[in-house]
């Protein structure tokens, strides 16, 4: 069994959309049968089996999975609210939010899974979306 999950994630990890703003998108939720998650902590919004690699934003090498785990575990003790990092390949600072991951992965407080099956999630929709929850969003394809 595999299953495709869309996860739509502000591009802010910390950013939840207020009670008022949910209730805007309430008829699209409805019609996607999408489920709202809302979490404390910070988590760590995975492709599954979509993971292909991990690219530096500043100089385009590939990251090392092995430094990258590293990071994720001393992330997870300030249960990834605490997301810096200085990249190996070229010394930047960025967060691990804003590595390229391919496909696309991130962090989130506020996430929003479509169990994927007869309904296509547009851009259209996710800007829309997005307006309503007064936040730009980045779209996660999961397959597990
Ligand atoms: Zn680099």
């Amino acid at each position: 069994m595999s299953a495709e999950v869309v996860k739509l994630i502000p591009t802010d990890p910390e950013y939840v959309p207020t009670e008022k703003c949910i209730e805007m998108i309430d008829e699209w939720i409805q019609r996607f049968h999408a489920q709202i998650i809302v979490t404390e902590e910070v988590r760590f919004i995975d492709q599954g089996a979509n993971f292909e690699k991990i690219i530096c934003p500043f100089c385009l090498s590939n990251i090392e999975i092995e430094w990258w785990q590293n990071q994720m575990d001393i992330a997870s003790e300030s249960s990834f609210h605490e997301l810096k990092t200085i990249t190996t390949c070229c010394n930047q600072q960025t967060t691990l939010n804003d590595l390229n991951y391919i496909w696309e992965a991130g962090f989130a407080r506020f996430t929003i899974e479509v169990l994927e099956s007869s309904s296509d999630i547009t851009k259209a929709d996710v800007l829309t979306i997005g307006e309503k929850l007064e936040c730009s969003l980045k779209k996660v394809i999961a397959h597990y």
